[in-house]
C-alpha cells in the first residue's frame, strides 16, 4: 500500500492523518497516511528512513518546513518564494518540495464567493504563512495586496522577492488610513488569545475577515472584528482542508471534495 505521513514535532494532534484518509475513502484510492514525530535535528535522517521504507510523500509542519525546503532536489515556484515546503514527493530516486498552503488558502477563501479580483487585501503578518500566500493570492489578480507586520523590516524583506507593484508595506497603524475589501490575518497572534494592533476603524460592514488559525471557538481576532461591525467572518479550518487537497491531488493526480471534510472536523472541534 503506498504509504504517505506528516514530519512535525509536535505532531499528536495532528489532523493530517483523519483529512487525507477521508479523501482516499471518498477518491477510492488506496493508502495509508501516519503521523511521524521528528527529534529536533533528525529531519533529514527522518525522511530517508521513510523514503527507504518505501515512502510515496510526505507533509511537512512546524518546525520543519524551512529544513524541507532545503532537502529537496526540485521545488515548486510557490515554494521557493514561500521559503518553505510542506509537501513533499518521493519519485524517480529524487525528492520535489512544492508548498500548498497558499493556494489552500485561496480556495477556501473562493469556497466561501469572497471576491478577490480586483480587491484590496490587507495581510497581517510577514512570516512563513504569509510569505507563503502572497504569489497564490496575485494569481486572482486583486488591486493590491498590502503587507502589515509588527516587525516591518520584516514585510519589507518579503516584498523584495516578488517585484510587483501591487504589493504595498505598512505598519499596523498605517493601516488606519487605507480602505481594503478583505482582511487576512496570518499573524500567529491569535494562538496567544492576542490581537494584531490595527485600528478598528478599518472594519466595514461589506468586508471580508479572515484568520488563519482555528479552533473550538471562534479566534479573537475575528470576535473582535464581529464586534466592530464585520458581517462575515471566516476561520482557517477550510485552508487546512484546502492543502490537504492540494498535496493528495499532487501525490494521487485526483482532486477531492473538501466540504464533507470540513463539516465533519468542525463537529469534531464543536465537541470537543
Ligand atoms: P511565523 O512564526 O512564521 O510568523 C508569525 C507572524 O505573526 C509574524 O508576522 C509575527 O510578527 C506575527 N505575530 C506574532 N504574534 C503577534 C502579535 N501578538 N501581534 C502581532 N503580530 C504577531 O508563523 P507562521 O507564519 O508559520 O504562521 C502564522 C499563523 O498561521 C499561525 O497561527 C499558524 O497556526 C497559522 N497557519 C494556519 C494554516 C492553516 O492551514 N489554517 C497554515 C499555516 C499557518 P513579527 O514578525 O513582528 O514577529
Amino acid at each position: 500500500m503506498d504509504k504517505y505521513c506528516v514530519f512535525g514535532n509536535p505532531i499528536k494532534h495532528s489532523r493530517s492523518p483523519f483529512i487525507h484518509q477521508s479523501f482516499a475513502k471518498t477518491t477510492k484510492q488506496t493508502l495509508h497516511y501516519d503521523t511521524c514525530l521528528v527529534e529536533l535535528g533528525s529531519f533529514t535522517e527522518a525522511v530517508n528512513d521513510f523514503i527507504a521504507k518505501g515512502g510515496k510523500g510526505a507533509n511537512v509542519t512546524v518546525p520543519f518546513k524551512e529544513q524541507a525546503l532545503t532537502l529537496a532536489d526540485e521545488l515548486s515556484d510557490r515554494a521557493r518564494l514561500a521559503g518553505a515546503v510542506n509537501t513533499l514527493t518521493f519519485k524517480d530516486g529524487k525528492i520535489y518540495g512544492d508548498n500548498t498552503d497558499g493556494e489552500g488558502l485561496v480556495q477556501d477563501l473562493l469556497r466561501n464567493t469572497v471576491q478577490l479580483e480586483n480587491s484590496r487585501i490587507l495581510l497581517l503578518g510577514a512570516g512563513g504563512a504569509a510569505k507563503g500566500v502572497v504569489l497564490p493570492l496575485l494569481a486572482q489578480n486583486p488591486k493590491s495586496i498590502t503587507i502589515a507586520n509588527r516587525t516591518i523590516s520584516k514585510a519589507e524583506r518579503l516584498i523584495e522577492q516578488f517585484n510587483n507593484d501591487k504589493l504595498i508595506v505598512c505598519g499596523f497603524e498605517q493601516t488606519a488610513e487605507q480602505e481594503f475589501d478583505v482582511i487576512i490575518n496570518a499573524t500567529s497572534a491569535s494562538l496567544s488569545g492576542k490581537l494584531p494592533a490595527i485600528s478598528a476603524s478599518i472594519i466595514t460592514s461589506n468586508m471580508v475577515c479572515y484568520d488563519m488559525v482555528y479552533g473550538k471557538s471562534v479566534t479573537p481576532f475575528l470576535a473582535w472584528a464581529q464586534l466592530k461591525g464585520a458581517s462575515r467572518v471566516i476561520d482557517g479550518l477550510g485552508m487546512l482542508v484546502g492543502q490537504a487537497a492540494e498535496s493528495f491531488d499532487i501525490w494521487r493526480g485526483v482532486k477531492p471534495s473538501v466540504d464533507p471534510v470540513i463539516n465533519e472536523l468542525r463537529a469534531s472541534l464543536n465537541a470537543e
